[in-house]
């Protein structure tokens, strides 16, 4: 989103305030609740509103790692990176739980998860990842047919995996975090001339602030150039049915190397999202918020093929925009020549699964210059 001279040539308050994070969304809400722990007063802002970008958006599974099985995963980064991340990941599922526990009102399952095989060289994929998981001392259980009985060639199970309503999560988060939102407030420069203070310029307000995080996503390409090229906007789709008489799955279940996902909601419809691969050219660096038709038939087929005990009509259909990573792993960092504006971006469609640890690697990284390891976006430059 702009903004345009007409909407910031208008008498706007000046505020000065500790620190601001930019974008209400899941990242956004965990790191103002991080600061807040560590003893900040936090402002939040948001161009839209609480949880409008991905984080109201998603699927809401909370499944252990990457985009990528393990073992693929460490041909690409390495042993060290891939036990780092995992573990990252662990952490960020134990996090959520913490606030759901904490916050009382948020619908949350721990019913594990199932990474299904839809052919035999997934099958065969998958076995080399239950056996690098078990390596690496991750449990999962490896099951060498399909454990649904509906054509599936194999599945890993990772028990400690969950879902989660993620719209709840994120205003828990809010609650807790005692942080001031302010909507439909979009920020459009970020100046820091002097060491400790920084000036952003929103529509509403300009911010004096002492510390910035940037919590803006796939958004973030369009706030600062700096993540052109690093942060690649990328579109999914879902659609829930109406309620299910009964569950046709206890698991969440995720297939085809991840491109397709489906489970069931607190209120027992059955969602299915995903078959971005079969339209890549469509889906691929967009920021466009809006259903394909392609891939919403795509995922009509999948059910009829799949699930054809799912019957009841489709109830709505939705998109959202990921941020993707160039590389695939988060980026935490600061931005050149403004140390006290740093970011905690590039989810590559797992925010749930690793967001929450990234946002805490960005506000120990903003607050005390920690080193923020295998996401640290150094490893970039
Ligand atoms: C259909 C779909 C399914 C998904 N399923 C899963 C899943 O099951 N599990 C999982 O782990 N992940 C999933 N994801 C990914 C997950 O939703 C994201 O990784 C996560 O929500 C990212 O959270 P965020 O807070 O960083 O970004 P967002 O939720 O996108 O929030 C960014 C916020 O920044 C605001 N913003 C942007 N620019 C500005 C600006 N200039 N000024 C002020 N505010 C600004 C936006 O308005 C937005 O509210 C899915 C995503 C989609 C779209």
């Amino acid at each position: 989103m702009t903004v345009s001279h007409w909407q910031t040539d208008v008498p706007r308050p000046t505020e000065d305030v500790d620190v601001l994070v930019v974008g209400a969304g899941l990242i956004g809400c965990a790191a103002a609740f991080i600061a807040h722990d560590a003893g900040h007063d936090v402002t939040l802002v948001d161009a839209r509103d609480l949880a409008h970008g991905a984080s109201g958006r998603n699927a809401g599974f909370m499944i252990s790692g990457l985009d990528s099985y393990y073992h693929r995963a460490v041909e690409r980064y390495g042993e060290a990176v891939v036990r780092e991340m995992w573990a990252l990941s662990k952490e960020s599922i134990a996090f959520w739980r913490g606030i759901v526990e904490k916050a009382g009102d948020v619908p949350y399952e721990q019913c594990g998860s199932l990474l299904l095989a839809e052919s035999e060289a997934e099958a065969a994929e998958l076995a080399l990842a239950a056996k690098a998981l078990d390596t690496a001392g991750f449990s999962a259980i490896y099951h060498d047919h399909d454990p649904l009985g509906r054509g599936y060639h194999a599945a890993i199970e990772q028990p400690d995996d969950g879902a989660v309503q993620p719209v709840a999560l994120t205003r828990a988060l809010l609650r807790l975090s005692q942080a001031r939102l302010v909507s439909s407030n979009p920020v459009y420069a970020i100046e820091q001339g002097q060491p400790d203070i920084v000036t952003v310029y929103a529509e509403k307000a300009i911010y004096k602030a002492r510390y910035v995080m940037l919590c803006t996503n796939a958004y973030s390409p369009f706030l600062d150039d700096y993540f052109v090229g690093r942060i690649l906007p990328t579109r999914a789709q879902c659609l829930v049915t109406e309620p299910l008489p009964e569950r046709v799955m206890d698991h969440v279940g995720y297939s085809r190397y991840g491109y397709m996902y489906y489970r069931h909601t607190f209120d027992n419809r059955f969602l299915i999202g995903g078959a971005r691969d079969l339209f890549t050219a469509e889906e691929a660096d967009t920021s466009e918020d809006r259903l394909n038709p392609h891939v919403q038939s795509a995922l009509d087929a999948y059910l009829k093929h799949y699930f054809t005990d799912v019957t009841a009509p489709v109830a709505r259909r939705w998109s959202g925009i990921m941020g993707f990573s160039v590389d695939g792993l988060p980026q935490v960092g600061t931005l050149p020549g403004k140390p006290r504006v740093a970011y905690a971006v590039g989810f590559t469609g797992h925010g749930i699964s690793l967001g929450a640890m990234t946002a805490q690697r960005g506000i120990d990284h903003l607050l005390t210059g920690a080193n923020p390891g295998a996401i640290a976006a150094s490893r970039l430059d």
